[in-house]
């Protein structure tokens, strides 16, 4: 009796014929350097930091490379799916723009030739590549219940020695083809094992393009490949998925780093050219001096949803997680600041081996530097679409008076250096409320600096409002008026004559208009006092000193 009778008798519904599916899935018309990846996870309804970083390196190095980037779902361990889990995962790589060329589009949809990219539904797939397998004597059915494997790891454990269905302990390797028999027409459920050619003792090397070369004992053990409700395991599908569909880079985790001897073999024993593989390392964070991995637990930044929910624009997380992806971007983006991010070419070569490190100052700069270089209609409807989700009182207000926030936008923007107030939409609110009166009610808590006297603060006020406030004034003039009233309070016009003769005044023109500032905006730091007057205008200017003469 034959392989082939071995294989018939296990799997008697099901083709041997490989070549259809070879057929059906040609290469690909690419460029020979194309890369060609995916991210496959499964449809748990979302993407934590890590594999969204690894999604977005895929993307961006198939893009690099005019190749292409898919969404391939995993879900053979039914056990960890979730309801609308692939819609989960999807919105989530879409809210940081990173699209597919090709995969799952929804929990039942997909675009490109190389599908079904859901797992589950590539079952006879799996299953005419087991039984090829069968028929060439790399694989066969095993019987253990999982209390004898139970078992056999306990007794592995006690005696100090790897944990495994290898060597002396892969019984159903010996099973005789009769016993094999009696047992199938028994009824006895099994799964198949891949018949491993490897021993322990040989050493193989792989090429990591991230880690670089590593030695391994080559792979020994007789792995599962098909479960008994007729699923692969994840390293048969990941050997037969990325084979058909062409996957050029397999870009993952490097919790897989230790499963590669069994991939490299699997491949071999299928005559599959292997891909070549890039692990990442997890993201890392620094907290008091040492080194840890980002913890979804401690971490906020470790959620996706936290760059929505913080509003820092897409653009500029991009922007840092190129930053973190390739050890030389900063550089690159600082001598080319007028070129973006698709000028840039990823390379697996200068990606961190021991982690990337994660530093939320750090993005929360790239992010305001960012948001400085936005025109003033854009940091407007940046901040409207956040405060429609987050802050919807504060979304009415903003629509209400789009061309006036448009215009507060536009203080000291588009200039040469411009301000560098807002490192992300959540906080715009807390630097501009003042500006809108629906915000600007009941505030008491002024701080002024060097004048505190509070006769001397309502002096200064009422003095400006009678005469040294024009509306229509530029703001060369505006300013000169600023010093006239100083100077006829006794303070100097200028610091710097000031700094030369203390004693001489009671302060300077920065004091007064500190003054000036505090009692309009209850902040001692604001953008250009000019131009917040020029927006507020007489009348609320008028009002705001006023009340805060008569509150004082
Ligand atoms: N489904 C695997 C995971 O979620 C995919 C690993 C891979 O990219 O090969 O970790």
């Amino acid at each position: 009796m034959t392989n082939k009778d071995l294989a018939d008798l296990l799997l008697p519904n099901v083709s041997s014929d490989i070549e259809y599916y070879e057929n059906k899935y040609p290469a690909r018309s690419l460029a020979p350097d194309a890369v060609v990846t995916r991210f496959a996870p499964s449809p748990t309804g979302f993407v934590h930091m890590g594999s969204l970083f690894a999604s977005f390196i895929g993307k961006k190095a198939a893009h690099d490379s005019n190749g292409v980037f898919f969404l391939r779902i995993e879900d053979t361990d039914q056990k960890r799916e979730v309801e609308n889990g692939i819609t989960g995962i999807i919105n989530d790589l879409k809210n940081f723009d990173i699209t597919i060329d090709e995969g799952m589009t929804g929990e039942d949809s997909e675009i490109g030739a190389y599908g079904p990219y859901l797992q589950s539904r590539r079952k006879e797939i799996y299953q005419t590549y087991v039984k090829h397998l069968l028929e060439m004597g790399l694989a066969y059915p095993c019987f253990c219940s999982p209390e004898e494997i139970e078992e056999t790891r306990q007794i592995q454990e006690k005696r100090k020695q790897r944990i495994g269905y290898y060597g002396r302990y892969a019984k159903c390797r010996r099973l005789t083809f009769e016993e094999i028999r009696e047992k199938v027409e028994h009824n006895e459920s099994f799964i198949i094992r891949f018949k491993s050619p490897g021993s322990f003792d040989n050493k193989i090397k792989v090429n990591d393009l991230v880690k670089g070369e590593i030695e391994f004992p080559e792979n020994d053990l007789d792995i599962v490949i098909l479960k008994s409700d007729g699923l692969p395991t994840y390293h048969f599908a990941h050997a037969v998925d990325d084979h058909l569909m062409h996957t050029t880079h397999v870009i993952r985790g490097d919790e897989w780093i230790s499963s590669l001897p069994i991939h490299v073999q699997l491949f071999e024993a299928l005559g599959f050219k292997a891909p070549k593989y890039a692990h990442l390392s997890p993201i890392m964070k620094e907290e008091d001096g040492k080194k840890r991995k980002l913890s979804k637990r401690k971490d906020p930044e470790a959620a996706v949803s936290f760059y929505h929910e913080k509003g820092i624009p897409v653009p500029a997380v991009k922007l840092y997680l190129m930053t973190i992806a390739n050890t030389n971007f900063e550089q690159w983006y600082d001598c080319n600041k007028d070129k973006t991010l698709d000028d840039f070419k990823f390379d697996f070569k200068k990606v961190s081996g021991s982690g990337s490190l994660f530093d939320v100052d750090k993005l929360y700069n790239i992010s305001k530097n960012y948001i400085s270089y936005l025109k003033a209609p854009e940091v407007y409807v940046g901040t409207l679409n956040w405060a429609q989700e987050y802050d919807p009182s504060f979304a009415e207000i903003l629509k209400k008076h789009q061309d006036y926030a448009t215009r507060l936008f536009n203080i000291e923007r588009e200039q040469k250096k411009p301000r560098k107030d807002y490192s992300c939409y959540s906080m715009i609110k807390s630097q501009i409320w003042y500006m809108f009166d629906e915000l600007y009610e009941n505030v008491t808590d002024y701080e002024f600096q060097t004048i505190n006297d509070i006769d001397e603060i309502k002096r200064i006020l009422n003095m400006y409002m009678e005469k040294y406030y024009h509306s229509d004034d530029d703001k060369e003039t505006w300013f000169n008026r600023i010093k006239d009233l100083s100077e006829e309070l006794g303070y100097a016009r200028e610091v710097k004559e000031y700094k030369n003769n203390p004693d001489a005044y009671k302060g300077h023109v920065g004091d007064v208009s500190t003054v000036l500032r505090v009692a309009l905006t209850s902040r001692a730091m604001t953008p250009d006092l000019y131009e917040i007057m020029k927006l507020l205008g007489q009348d609320r200017i008028f009002s705001r000193y006023q009340d805060f003469i008569k509150g004082n």
